[in-house]
């Protein structure tokens, strides 16, 4: 009853004139197929097999904020430009990207540090990205290189046309049709046709290791012709209910060679975990970009961080029970909030574990976690729990009678909120993440000292906490010496 009632009232809003009346005539009756292929011959889109643009503007850095919950951290692009390749469903993406604020993750240099570069790429199934000529597999990041390919302007025509759109709504008073379609287990989307049978904005969902399912609004405006071929030269997105783009459009050519081949490495990676004794029943596990650290307690495991995603998760979750036979994980303690270091908590819930996060966070993740995730369902929407989270106020220390555990908050930082470290006092272990990622060994101490790290330095005085080694959550075991070098202490 809700569509024809839709229709209805968008008619009679359309009936203030008889050019109105005679449009919501012709929209009414025109099945989706008839609204794309008239999109896709307004914008020059059949003859669109590759198509590149470029640009510069601002952006965010999703799933970085500062404080759970806020706005994505703002960077700038001074450039940025994306290649798209329809026919062999590949993309690739470059950008030079710097920090507009001060606080908040992403990897971004610190702000006033400069540009970083980044080229990621996808085709098929495979994301990867490149490092010069480096190629790392980032499988991670597939389901949302799919989705931009999928709902850039000609690429949601072609979707929509595979996948059978149907016709959502009309609005016959904005000459607007809403076409409804599905990449099955990537995203759903509706793709919203003007009267100009412009693509001027997508509304999709897709599957997140965070937050379930979530929401893009991509708007597309300001369309010009290039050689034929109609592009929008402003492009806004936003991503979990924040912006992530704001792109002006310089450059688009059409049938360029894209050139995007899967490198060796990147096809059949799968995820390795490394276990490496750092004490008598600790172990650095590594092997990828993400490490964790388990824990050996008298009658149960700990495991600190469950990293970016099922993926990773999984196989490392694993590899901590065959380091201690017949032991349960009962805690997976939670560095903080960013998406990279909280992708695997709905792995480790799915197992029933309980999770163990700042009490910044806590509410921010009993929200996520009861999210839906209907997409893709992952492990934690298969098992069908609830997640079990506890929080951390400055300081928590788990006994078991023999090993101590401490966590403590990270005060003054300014790469999150609700930022915890873990610190065995008797193993004079300390476990950081992204406060301080060190180095290739060797390296002499930079001109001036990493602001995260002399943060770190300042806290472990602060608490006093007597550290010899440190296990980085990324990168390679390090000291306290080699930090101090680092800060120039
Ligand atoms: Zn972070």
């Amino acid at each position: 009853m809700l569509k024809p009632l839709t229709r209805t009232a968008a008619c009679l809003l359309a009936a203030a004139t008889v050019l109105g009346l005679a449009a919501c005539a012709a929209m009414n009756t025109e099945d989706a197929a008839t609204v794309l292929r008239r999109a896709d011959t307004a914008m020059g889109g059949a003859t669109v097999k590759t198509l590149r643009y470029a640009g510069t503007g601002t952006g965010t850095t999703f799933g970085q904020a500062w404080q759970p919950g806020q706005a994505w951290p703002r960077i700038t692009y001074s450039s940025y430009s994306r290649v798209l390749d329809y026919d062999n469903a590949a993309f690739r993406e470059d950008a030079a990207r710097s920090r507009a604020e001060v606080n908040g993750g992403g990897g971004v240099p610190l702000m006033g540090s400069g540009e970083q570069r980044t080229s990621v790429w996808l085709r098929g199934n495979l994301a990867w990205n490149m490092a010069g000529t480096t190629a790392s597999p980032a499988q991670l990041a597939a389901d949302g290189r799919i989705h931009d390919l999928w709902t850039s302007p000609h690429g949601a025509i072609k979707a929509a046309i595979r996948n059978q759109g149907t016709v959502a709504i009309r609005n016959a008073a904005r000459g607007e049709t809403g076409i409804a379609f599905t990449e099955p287990g990537r995203f759903s989307a509706t793709v919203w046709i003007n009267a100009g049978n412009l693509v001027e904005r997508i509304d999709s969902r897709l599957p997140h290791p965070v937050m379930g399912d979530i929401d893009v609004m991509t708007t597309y405006s300001d369309y010009k012709d290039f050689g034929g071929v109609k592009f929008p030269t402003r492009i806004r997105q936003s991503q979990g209910g924040f912006p992530v783009l704001d792109l002006q459009v310089s450059e688009v050519q059409a049938n360029v060679p894209a050139g995007i081949d899967v490198p060796a490495n990147v096809v059949g990676a799968t995820e390795r975990v490394t276990a490496e004794p750092a004490a008598p029943g600790v172990w650095f596990m590594a092997g990828g970009s993400h490490n964790s650290v388990a824990i050996e307690m008298r009658d149960h495991l700990m495991v600190v961080e469950s990293p970016l995603y099922d993926g990773r998760a999984l196989p490392m979750l694993e590899q901590a029970r065959k380091l201690a036979p017949g032991k349960e994980i009962r805690y997976v303690i939670n560095s903080h909030h960013h998406f990279d270091h909280s992708g695997g908590l709905r792995t480790a819930a799915s197992q029933g574990i309980t999770l163990v996060t700042s009490e910044v966070a806590r509410p921010y993740f009993e929200a996520t976690l009861a999210n839906p995730n209907r997409i893709s369902p992952d492990a934690f929407e298969k098992s069908g729990r609830t997640a079990v989270i506890t929080g951390v106020e400055g300081k928590r220390v788990f006994s078991d009678g023999g090993r101590n555990v401490e966590v403590y908050y990270i005060e003054g930082s300014v790469h999150s909120q609700g930022f915890m470290m873990v610190y065995l006092p008797a193993e004079k272990l300390l476990i950081e993440a992204d406060a301080y990622t060190p180095g290739p060994p060797n390296s002499p101490a930079p001109a001036v000292a990493n602001a995260n790290q002399v943060n770190l330095a300042e806290n472990i005085a602060r608490l006093k906490l007597d550290v010899d080694r440190i296990l980085p959550l990324h990168g390679r075991m390090t000291s306290m010496r080699e930090l101090n070098t680092m800060i120039g202490k």
